[in-house]
């Protein structure tokens, strides 16, 4: 856990106490802060009832105050803590925040941030990986479900690499980071932001927080990431700048864990990243075969009759989905759940490489509608159906890919159930390393067609 002198005998208001609140809960407390905690499950309450006052902040004076700590899943466009904060005189802040404010208590180190729309686990990840295999001491955290402040603090020397969402950037005021990478930029999260505008300014404020002498890297030529170079080049904020969006690197067929364009671009980000922090090619190539990837991000399932499962079930919009559909060149779609808008726009140069897609959740019909124009579609609605009839229709050598492009909560509780719903599926249709029904060359021995499906939660 990171303890600090600049939390002492101070006081703060936590607001949320899931795994980020709580955690920041202990550090403020081992840290010898006076804290008030509140959430609304009284479960999380009862928890925290030791360490902290239990009340709730929009009901408490928090004039004296040090700051008021928020989740990042808390709505700031509208929940009332905003008014309530603002009418009290204090700040809202997040756990990253606090990291930032802790920097100068802990033995020096480097920070890298990581943001963008897509892609930011697996960047934060791979680099994280690629730093510990030169030997250097590395703690990954923020977005990437590791709070921060729960983490051992490194030695001296050490690095730390942040996943930074919109919405931690947003409670976050102070953090200079030694490397600060922008992956990309498309319309997600809308509900939280009064526009796209708005949601890229929010992201692009993590190069306002860096020293002039610090590193920017900018991996993608969307409209919003290069206006955002743009404007980070034109006000001469930042020296070095590094614009990755029309690097290419070879050897992606020796990276497993990192196919399609999409991780092209992850890559060359860490590398660029790593080298910033003085890495070399001998110490970073081999890290990029050895990664493992993460789950659900275009994670190898398992392999039947020459038949590969992938799951990509983090693939929640159409611009993560589309380049994992360039990954691959026979591929069974399975695609569907809450719709993030009435078209498939970044999926659609990859239509050439779908042999047959397979629709599930809501956004079934609209998808039908839109993908049977260029493909077969079968309307499956459930996860089970679409795998058995995609296994039923692959051929050896082709893909099963699970990459909804949709929010997945009309029928899972996230995209990790529905991963795990997609994994269960296929688990039932193999048998012996081959799919059921069908013979060791892949041809339909019997009428394994069973469209019955149904939901497996
Ligand atoms: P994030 O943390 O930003 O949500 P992840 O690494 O968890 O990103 O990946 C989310 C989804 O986006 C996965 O389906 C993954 O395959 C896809 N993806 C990964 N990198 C990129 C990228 N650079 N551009 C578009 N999609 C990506």
């Amino acid at each position: 856990m990171i303890r600090s002198s600049a939390f002492a005998n101070k006081s703060y208001a936590i607001l949320g106490l899931a795994r980020s609140g709580m955690a920041t809960l202990d550090a403020l407390h081992a840290s010898g802060a006076r804290v008030l905690a509140w959430d609304a499950r009284m479960d999380l309450r009862e928890v925290a009832k030791d360490k902290a006052i239990i009340a709730d902040p929009m009901e408490t004076d928090l004039s004296d105050y040090d700051a008021v700590i928020v989740s990042p899943g808390v709505p700031l466009n509208s929940h009332p803590i905003r008014d309530k904060a603002a009418d009290d005189g204090v700040p809202i802040i997040g756990d990253i925040e606090l990291f930032a404010q802790a920097r100068r208590s802990l033995p020096p180190h480097r920070v890298v941030g990581i943001t963008g729309t897509n892609g930011k686990s697996t960047t934060t990840a791979l680099l994280h990986h690629i730093i510990r295999s030169a030997a250097i001491p590395a703690q990954m955290g923020g977005n990437i479900g590791l709070p921060i402040l729960s983490q051992h603090p490194l030695a001296a020397g050490g690095v730390y690499v942040l996943e930074l969402s919109s919405y931690q950037i947003d409670l976050t005021q102070s953090l200079d980071c030694d490397v600060a990478i922008l992956l990309n930029i498309s319309p997600d999260h809308l509900d939280r932001y009064n526009s796209f505008d708005a949601y890229a300014a929010s992201k692009v404020r993590l190069f306002d927080m860096m020293r002039s002498d610090h590193t920017a890297i900018f991996g993608s030529d969307d409209e919003k990431t290069r206006l955002a170079l743009q404007l980070i080049r034109a006000e001469g904020r930042v020296d070095n700048i590094i614009d990755t969006s029309t690097a290419m690197l070879a050897g992606q067929q020796d990276w497993p864990s990192l196919p399609g364009p999409h991780n092209m671009q992850n890559v060359i980000a860490a590398v660029a990243a790593a080298e910033a922090l003085g890495i070399q090619e001998h110490q970073w190539r081999p890290a990029l075969e050895s990664f493992k990837g993460l789950s659900h991000r275009m994670e190898r399932m398992a392999e039947a009759g020459g038949i590969l499962f992938v799951n990509d079930s983090k693939a929640t919009n159409p611009a993560s989905a589309g380049p994992a559909l360039g990954a691959y060149s026979r591929i069974h779609w399975i695609v569907g759940g809450v719709p993030k808008s009435d078209n498939l726009k970044e999926c659609e140069p990859f239509y050439g490489n779908v042999v047959h897609a397979y629709t599930i959740g809501d956004a079934g019909a609209m998808f039908g509608d839109l993908l049977s124009p260029y493909m077969p579609v079968d309307s499956c609605e459930m996860m089970l159906t679409a795998v058995q009839h995609a296994a039923a229709n692959a051929r050896p050598g082709e893909v099963v890919l699970l990459s909804p492009a949709c929010a997945s909560f009309d029928q899972f509780k996230d995209f990790e159930a529905r991963g795990e719903c997609f994994r269960s599926a296929v688990n039932s249709v193999i048998e012996n390393g081959q799919i059921k029904g069908q013979t060791q060359s892949g041809t339909i021995a019997g009428g394994n067609n069973d469209q019955t499906g149904g939901r497996m939660e």
